[in-house]
């Protein structure tokens, strides 16, 4: 990493600890969106060439069969999300995909479960449907070459394919992801990153989920964790 690259991650990870810290004594969703806007704002900061021009386009979902690892206070935030926004129906169509699909995971052997393509159960019709309560790391997901993605897509056990990134993007978001969690850890609360759906599927049937989060014990105990 490149000493510019390096001075700027460190500089967010500070920069949202702090900030993380002092939102937290208002609860984890308010140090999660402070993260978020840490993570825009720094990001409207960079150069021109270091924030684009991306092949990310609405409609193109390769990095959406992939998995996705994020703490609890982004797992209750995509819940209470749904419960704001979606009718009773949508809602319990919401629970029925993640379940199904947590099901399939937990089924995988776990050699495979990053080899294995598996649409995330809040892609439909090839969108995010909780695009504005989406994790930190869907937010960093970036690509400069579509083809790139796609080969992956085609090709998922293969450990070589990858796609090009921005590396000042990249580093926005790991510095911005890297203070809320040392902030969580700071304030003695649980900081793991699980699985996003086997975690959604442990939230979405165990409220007791949230005390333990608040409590500063585990959050989730079935959830996936060990993916990488
Ligand atoms: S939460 Fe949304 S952006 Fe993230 S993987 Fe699922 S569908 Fe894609």
């Amino acid at each position: 990493m490149s000493d510019r690259y390096q001075t700027l991650r460190l500089k967010i990870t500070e920069l949202g600890r702090e900030r993380s810290r002092t939102a937290l004594q208002k609860g984890s969703h308010q140090a999660l969106r402070q993260t978020q806007r840490l993570i825009e704002e720094q990001t409207r900061s960079l150069p021109r060439t270091d924030r684009g021009p991306l092949a990310c386009r609405a409609g193109c979902a390769f990095c959406c069969h992939l998995r996705v690892l994020c703490t609890a206070p982004e797992v209750f935030a995509v819940i209470d999300w749904m419960g704001e926004q979606a009718s009773t129906d949508a809602f319990e169509q919401f629970r029925q995909r993640v379940t199904a699909t947590a099901e399939t995971l937990r089924g995988l052997d776990p050699g495979t479960i990053l080899q294995t393509n598996l649409a995330c159960p809040n892609l439909i019709d090839g969108r995010c449907s909780v695009y504005a309560a989406r994790p930190l790391s869907c937010r960093a997901y970036h690509s400069l070459s579509r083809e790139a993605c796609e080969a992956s897509f085609n090709d998922p056990e293969n450990p070589d394919l990858g796609h090009p990134q921005l590396t000042a993007l990249a580093r926005v978001h790991e510095g911005g992801l890297a203070g809320l969690i040392e902030a969580l850890d700071q304030a003695g609360l649980d900081s793991r990153q699980y699985e996003l759906v086997t975690a959604l599927d442990e939230a979405l049937k165990d409220p007791a989920a949230r005390t333990r989060f608040k409590n500063g014990n585990r959050a989730f105990s079935t959830a996936l964790t060990d993916i990488c």
